[in-house]
């Protein structure tokens, strides 16, 4: 066996084999895959081999298509069958918010250049024969789902990787994970060590138990799950005679996918009633075995498809299949750079193996090689949960996950699992005062405020929830007299040190500060992708505070560690740091009045400390809501505190509590992007507008100048718009398609509704060559295409005269 390689990947699964083949596809030939057992001996053997694209995640959905699309090209290369069948397949819909999100789904797919198709109960009745359409009133066809074998793919894999250079060991369990001095690992195994300059943790069922020899915890957890093989089934038979293959069937209803096997059919289920497997560990000696079938944990999911699928009840059972495999806290892969850690990397928590199996492989091979991934990869990224969590959160969720596998995902939904984790020194005033609460990072949130006699929960749905009324009136409050609300939920970070500023200077591709003043300021990647949206704060020549989006801080701390200089420190200080904001005319008036600093000389984009109240604070004059506002810092042992300064002096003046639904919609009156949303590692600074936050003349060569140069030069083939939309009860959420004429001519990012305006706003990209302030074009919402203009005047404050008043 070799004892020296670029990268070992721990696994022999269908995500191990298709990482170690992506690693050779892209360049790496010196690459080795360790496995305890023999290939395919964790989940991946028992797997039912489906597979799809539709996915909530717009680039997890482009993923799996790369995916579907691969298995011809492994078919190609190695000479291999992976037993493919192409058949296609039908999700059906039996009431208006299932048939809401399909066809929400079908306008996303018309620019990822997806061929999904909407059909009536009576062409799925001939698409897919054995289902009862009574009741179903509409589908989603996909003519690219399908099935395949899932040993014959993973082997395929692993022979195209053989054939790229890599080699793999089976039999071969790793026992230890050492870190030497200069950040490369002794993988000890039962054959020897192998050193290698990083590690690669796909082990799949055995991913926490392999994450823990490194002192990583994986947010994972495996859960049982069974599917039936029935004997053989009539109509089967006789569409075999015309040689026709029967197409998937996902029946959400009954939390279902059903397929063809042989001549019979295939069935699994996502129960209610499910159950974690190896909560405290997944056993080393667990191999080619299958857990004891369990027929009453699926009983009511069965009744339902005898209902659906009446063939089903009339066949023998053939086979049970019931055994375990992973889930993330919210059902998607963990990938990526493993946030504190060098040269270790996840591959873990992939639940759709034989969908997403390729993608994740392409990803991180991007990742390991170039740097970077061609797209965002966040919904992906391990660094999308910090380190608050724990098993306890990991489990619960996971279990959430499961059951709601097949549900309705509502753009506005909060789910309740492990809940409230994490809370403010607020949690109980705001809540007393009727906080309708969501969560971000783990972190509890209030979305708005309801009032008496108005629910405290708002509805799910695709249009316009119960929260409207208390959105507007929030929004309202800013707008005319003074709004409250925390800035617990920003990400901050405390950059101190002699090169404090040389190092701002080289990593944000914005001007940085004089002492007292703020700047806005774009964070590039090497290909000049946008990979954060950043304030910084310039208290001393040595000493900045950045903010940024909350739910990116291990995302962001894990490049600033990357790019980690002598001279300078940087800490993440986002839970050290709380307090308010305060914004709207009488903002400045509340401020005034408890304090005794000068808050007249406080001009917008100034830093200052102010003693507030009794509390030290660091005060920013400038808002997201776009309005004249402060962000108002301050220990969160004084929070408390300094809420009763702030709320006793507002009272008068009409001050009130606002969430971030108000929030939201503030921010579309000035155009104002957001993280995630409009600013991504999809998009580029030129493309969205932030290229006017970037000091071309500053003389450092900030990460990403090169490729910002060259977009500049030759301008970007694609730019950030506003919309005012003719909706009437839904908005844009983000992805819905522009059309001009027949053509879809781009997509939506984010939008809502201007409460102050009192106009439905749409942001989205359309081609550069099509740019006119008169632009005239249709947005499909909900499957009905909405007359739209662009706007290119900010709805409120449009010279900036009151926010900078
Ligand atoms: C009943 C059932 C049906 C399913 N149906 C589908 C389906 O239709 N479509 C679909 O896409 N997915 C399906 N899945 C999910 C699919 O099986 C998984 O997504 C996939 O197998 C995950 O692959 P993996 O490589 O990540 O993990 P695994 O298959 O668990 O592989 C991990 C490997 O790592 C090895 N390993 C662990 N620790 C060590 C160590 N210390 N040293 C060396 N090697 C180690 C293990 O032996 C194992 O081979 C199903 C799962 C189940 C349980």
């Amino acid at each position: 066996m070799k004892t020296t390689t670029r990268v070992v990947v721990i696994g022999g699964g269908v995500v191990g084999c298709s990482v170690l083949y992506h690693l050779t596809k892209l360049g790496w030939s010196d690459v080795m895959l360790l496995e305890r057992n023999e290939l395919t001996s964790g989940s991946t053997w028992h797997a039912a081999g489906g597979f799809h694209t539709l996915n909530g995640d717009t680039n997890m959905a482009a993923l799996q298509g790369y995916t579907i699309r691969l298995y011809k090209e492994l078919e190609a290369i190695t000479g291999m069958s992976c037993g493919l069948h192409h058949v296609g397949g039908v999700t059906l819909a039996d009431n208006r918010d299932r048939m809401d999100m399909l066809v929400a789904e079908r306008a996303k797919h018309r620019y990822m250049g997806l061929e999904t198709e909407i059909v009536t109960p009576e062409e799925i009745a001939k698409i897919a024969p054995v289902t009862n359409t009574a009741g179903i009133i509409g589908g989603l066809y996909d003519p690219l789902d399908g099935h395949l074998d899932p040993s014959g793919t993973t082997h395929a894999y692993a022979k195209a990787a053989r054939m790229g250079g890599a080699t793999i060991e089976t039999h071969c369990k790793v026992l230890e994970t050492n870190q030497r001095p200069d950040g490369t690992w002794d993988v000890v195994t039962n054959r020897g060590t192998v050193h290698a300059e990083h590690v690669v943790n796909a082990a799949g069922l055995w991913a926490r138990e392999v994450g823990a020899m490194a002192g990583v915890y994986f947010p994972l957890h495996p859960m049982e799950h069974q599917y039936i093989v029935t004997e053989d089934v009539p109509l089967i038979l006789d569409m075999a005679k015309d040689g026709l293959e029967h197409p998937h069937v996902m029946d959400p209803a009954g939390e279902s996918y059903l397929r063809q096997e042989g001549r019979g059919l295939c069935i699994g289920f996502y129960e209610q009633p499910c159950r974690p497997w190896a909560v405290d560990g997944t056993p080393w000696d667990f191999g080619h075995e299958l857990l004891p079938d369990d027929f009453d944990k699926i009983e009511d999911s069965i009744a339902f498809a005898y209902r659906r699928f009446p063939a089903l009840e009339k066949a023998g059972v053939k086979s049970v299949i019931h055994g375990p495999f992973t889930f993330a806290p919210d059902g998607n892969p963990l990938v990526g750079p493993v946030p504190g850690m060098r040269n270790y990397w996840s591959a873990c928590a992939v639940m759709a193996g034989f969908s997403q199996g390729g993608g994740v492989g392409l990803m991180l091979a991007q990742w390991m090689i170039e740097g970077e991934t061609e797209r965002d990869t966040f919904a992906m990224d391990c660094a999308r949960f910090g380190s608050w969590i724990t098993p306890g959160y990991t489990r619960p969720k996971v279990i959430e996950n499961y059951q709601k596998r097949f549900s309705v995902s509502y753009p506005n939904e909060e789910l309740p699992a492990a809940r409230p984790l994490r809370t403010t020194p607020m949690y109980d005033i705001f809540d007393a005062m009727g906080a309708v609460w969501g969560a971000q990072y783990g972190l509890e949130v209030p979305n708005y405020f309801a009032q008496d006699g108005e629910p405290r929960f708002e509805t799910p749905s695709f249009r316009r929830s119960n929260a409207w009324q208390a959105t507007a009136r929030e929004a309202q409050a800013v707008r005319q007299a003074v709004g409250i609300n925390e800035v617990q939920n920003f990400g901050k970070y405390r950059v101190t040190g002699a090169n404090a500023r040389a190092w701002l200077d080289r990593i944000m591709a914005g001007r940085v500060p004089a002492p007292g003043r703020l700047s806005l300021t774009p964070m590039l990647s090497e290909k000049g992708r946008l990979i954060g949206d950043f304030t910084i704060s310039c208290l001393a020549e040595d000493q900045f505070t950045l903010t940024a989006s909350y739910g990116a801080q291990a995302f962001h701390m894990r490049w600033f560690q990357r790019h980690a200089e002598a001279g300078v420190q940087v800490e993440n200080i986002s839970d050290r740091l709380t307090g308010f904001q305060i914004a709207g005319p009488l903002a400045k008036d509340v401020l005034a009045a408890c304090t005794r600093d000068n808050v007249g000389a406080l001009r917008f984009m100034d830093v200052a400390r102010m003693t507030i109240g009794m509390v030290d604070c660091v005060v920013q004059r400038v808002s997201y809501t776009g309005d004249l506002g402060y962000e108002i810092y301050c220990d969160p042992m004084a929070q408390r505190a300094l809420w009763q300064a702030l709320w006793a002096a507002g009272q008068p003046m009409g001050m009130r509590p606002f969430g971030m639904r108000a929030m939201m919609s503030l921010r579309l009156d000035k155009f104002f992007g957001s993280w995630g949303r409009e600013f991504s590692p999809d998009y580029t600074p030129a493309e969205t507008g932030m290229d006017r936050f970037i000091a071309w003349k500053k003389p450092a060569h900030f990460i990403g100048r090169t490729a910002a140069e060259a977009e500049r030069a030759q301008g970007p083939a694609r730019q950030l718009v506003t919309f005012e939309v003719d909706a009437q009860d839904a908005d844009v959420v983000a992805y819905e398609p522009i059309w001009m004429g027949e053509k879809v001519i781009g997509f939506c990012t984010s939008g809502g509704y201007s409460h102050h305006a009192g106009k439905s706003i749409a942001y989205g990209f359309v081609p550069s060559d099509q740019l006119r302030d008169d632009l005239q074009v249709e947005i499909e919402v909900l499957g009905q295409r909405l007359p739209a203009r662009r706007i290119t005047t900010a709805l409120f404050d449009a010279d900036g005269a009151r926010m900078r008043g």
